[in-house]
């Protein structure tokens, strides 16, 4: 198995997984969604609100504000010293303490550490008129996105087999393919006799069209097992932090069942 980055940026990549069982491919995608851990707020402390919305809808939308996290300095609650009572190495608290007239940004919260804080400030939460007040206390831990959304890292994670196209020797370069692709996957301006060529295979959806229009039975298309990964981050972890992660946890649970079986046998 191996890994090529197509491209990347701050907040997404692409990346082709080689020789690897679709079974695998579909661990990893689910893996990054909903076993890699991240920050959110769990819960709130509300000790003044005179805003229009009532507490529960102002904690929904606090819990969903993403927060930069590093796994390094913080446990899953269930795994920590305190025995998931809270402590400073499983949660961290942000106040808020404003008053109107204002819009409340994700930004107006102040985190105990400089480091662990929202990943966007600009996130509106509610309009105070003059004299409304907030003051929250909000507490984050860590969780996975299989408990709930709020603690997935990625937004979008997805794969799709790389294909393998094969134009053959009977192929009477009529481009009746060509014109049928609806992805531009095929060409024939680029080659230098006229011949069709697999221009961007990537783009292939694996839809048919040009093996239904072909009447010669010249073009050959069949799954490999190669994957083309798109993986959108949220921002609270790098993105190819997530997929490390989620490598290593794939790693730990297969190593538990070679364990679990070797007892049976
Ligand atoms: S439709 Fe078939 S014969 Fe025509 S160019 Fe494409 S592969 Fe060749
Ligand atoms: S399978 Fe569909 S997308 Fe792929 S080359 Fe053929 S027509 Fe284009
Ligand atoms: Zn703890």
């Amino acid at each position: 198995m191996k890994i090529e980055i197509i491209d990347e940026d701050e907040f997404n990549i692409r990346f082709i997984l080689y020789d690897a069982p679709i079974a695998f491919a579909n661990s990893f995608r689910r893996a990054m969604k909903s076993l890699v851990p991240v920050m959110a707020v769990d819960y709130i402390d509300v000790y003044l609100n005179s805003s229009y919305l009532f507490d529960e809808i102002l904690a929904h939308r606090i819990g969903l504000i993403p927060i930069k996290t590093d796994l390094s300095r913080f446990n899953m609650q269930n795994e920590c010293v305190c025995g998931g009572e809270g402590c400073p190495s499983c949660q961290i608290s942000f106040r808020l303490n404003v008053e109107g007239p204002k819009v409340v940004y994700s930004g107006d919260f102040v985190s105990d550490d400089e480091e662990i804080k929202p990943v966007y400030d600009n996130i509106p939460i509610v309009e105070l008129f003059k004299g409304q007040q907030l003051m929250i206390e909000a507490v984050a831990r860590l969780g996975i996105g299989k408990e709930h959304s709020k603690f997935q890292p990625v937004s979008i994670c997805a794969y799709k087999i790389v294909p393998e196209i094969k134009i053959k020797e009977n192929c009477n370069d009529c481009k009746a393919c060509v014109e049928a692709c609806p992805r531009n996957v095929l060409d024939s301006k680029d080659s230098k006799d006229g011949k069709i060529i697999v221009k961007d295979v990537l783009n292939c959806s694996l839809c048919m069209e040009c093996v239904k229009v072909c009447e010669e039975i010249a073009i050959e298309i069949t799954e490999t097992n190669n994957y083309l990964f798109t993986v959108e981050g949220i921002g609270q972890l790098p993105i190819k932090e997530v997929m490390t992660k989620a490598l290593e946890i794939l790693k730990s649970k297969a190593e538990e069942m070679n364990k679990l079986i070797e007892e049976i046998v």
